[in-house]
């Protein structure tokens, strides 16, 4: 007879979205489960994100997907276009299955749900924690307290983890040379009713996104040279404003709004690519894992999917080491998929590579005629495909099926 794992001391490092929904997850599987936050108060950074239904399936498993719906904004599908309005992505969730969505939300939402949802687990948080080395089987912060002995350290501290550059010293995580200011603004023109992520491209230096991410919400990003994101550089807004303006004049009310609110954040992103999820004991999942530019919306929700896996692979593995096998093989497909799609298309929408920009403009918009390719961009949006040639089928009431 197989004996399967007991219950484990696990340690995670980080309390963001990927860490929080593990957490919760393994510590109602019965581990006995302590998360460390750098943080003294756990916060979320930035503005508005896209659940896709992979995310939401699991925010339904944790009993939190109607709340993120009643709280976000019902999304349907994609819409990109040139200054001079020619489409180049005309994507809707509903190709896919009539019921089909999106949710735009606000991290800070999304962030009080899951933060929510993890104090009412038997989880223990521990704050004011920078974990910047593992010791065997310890944690070590920055200040040298060391927390442990762990079966188990899962690492989800993010897209720059300090507990990846120690541990992997040799894994590919290169910054991308352009990322993004954005903010959350009111929308009086009611431009987000629609349920749309819609977008304006010129060449391949400006483009602009509004994500809808409440009533009457919606989140700007701003694409820029990470040279220009230090922060010791100010952002003339007066010039932004002319500028997006110009790129897209039905958008003045939000952009005025937000010239005059002031408060963008700004946010540079990491290709990250290991080649094993795993040093010794310490698993590696969400953007410490698979990092990638935001440009097919997936990061937050392939973090969730790997909670949901790994929560899954530890009730059923005789020995950590076979449940660190059994995970990388069900996660794989899908994060190979989207960090590369992803890698794939940044320059096409953030370069200085102008005739990309070209390519894209006369493509893009033709390629949703033919069936094919139309369905698999379609999937792509929807975070369900596990490679070039495979995707996952939403099962009957538009939702994705999470032991697919
Ligand atoms: C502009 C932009 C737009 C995006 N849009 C989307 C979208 O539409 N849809 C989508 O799915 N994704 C989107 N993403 C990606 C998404 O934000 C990330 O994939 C997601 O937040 C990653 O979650 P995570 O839990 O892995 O890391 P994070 O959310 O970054 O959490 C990491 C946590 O670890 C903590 N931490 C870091 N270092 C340490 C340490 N040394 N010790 C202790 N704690 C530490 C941090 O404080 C933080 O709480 C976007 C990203 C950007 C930048």
């Amino acid at each position: 007879m197989t004996k399967f794992l007991g219950p484990l001391d696990i340690a995670v490092v980080g309390c963001g979205v990927a860490g929080q929904a593990a957490a919760t997850l393994l510590s109602e599987r019965g581990h006995r489960v302590t998360v460390y936050e750098r943080f003294t108060e756990p916060q979320p950074i930035g503005a508005g994100l896209l659940l896709q239904p992979t995310g939401l399936a699991v925010l339904r498993e944790l009993g939190l997907a109607d709340q993120a719906i009643a709280r976000g904004a019902r999304v349907v599908g994609l819409e990109a276009r040139t200054h001079r309005g020619r489409p180049i992505l005309d994507l809707h969730y509903a190709h896919l299955h009539p019921q089909a969505h999106g949710v735009g939300i606000h991290r800070a939402t999304l962030f009080e749900l899951l933060h929510e949802r993890l104090k009412k687990s038997p989880a223990k948080l521990v704050t004011g924690a920078e974990i910047v080395d593992v010791d065997q089987t310890h944690l070590v912060e920055a200040n040298g307290t060391r927390h442990g002995p762990f079966d188990l350290i899962v690492a989800a501290d993010g897209a720059h983890s300090a507990l990846r550059t120690r541990l992997m010293p040799h894994a590919r995580a290169p910054i991308y040379p352009w990322g993004c200011m954005w903010t959350t603004v009111p929308d009086p023109s009611g431009i987000g009713a629609a349920g749309l992520l819609r977008q304006r491209v010129r060449g391949t230096k400006l483009m602009m996104g509004l994500l809808p991410v409440g009533r009457n919400e919606v989140t700007i990003y701003w694409s820029l040279p990470i040279r220009a994101l230090g922060r010791s550089k100010t952002i003339d807004l007066l010039a932004w404003r002319e500028a997006a303006r110009a790129l897209w004049p039905e958008a003045a009310p939000i952009i005025d709004h937000a010239a005059a609110a002031g408060d963008f954040a700004r946010a540079t992103y990491r290709h990250v690519a290991l080649s094993h999820w795993n040093a010794g004991p310490v698993l590696f999942i969400g953007d410490a894992a698979h990092g990638t530019s935001p440009q097919l919306g997936q990061g937050a929700n392939l973090g969730l999917m790997d909670a949901w896996a790994l929560a899954n692979t530890l009730d059923d593995a005789p020995e950590l080491l076979s449940a660190f096998l059994r995970f990388e093989r069900r996660r794989n497909p899908a994060v190979r998929y989207y960090r590369r799609a992803s890698h794939l298309l940044t320059p096409f929408f953030q370069s200085r590579l102008a005739p990309l920009g070209w390519l894209r403009d006369a493509f893009m918009g033709p390629a949703h005629h033919v069936p094919g390719l139309r369905t698999m961009m379609g999937s792509t949006l929807a975070g369900t495909r596990r490679g070039w040639l495979s995707s996952v089928s939403l099962d009957g009431d538009g939702c994705f099926p999470l032991d697919a």
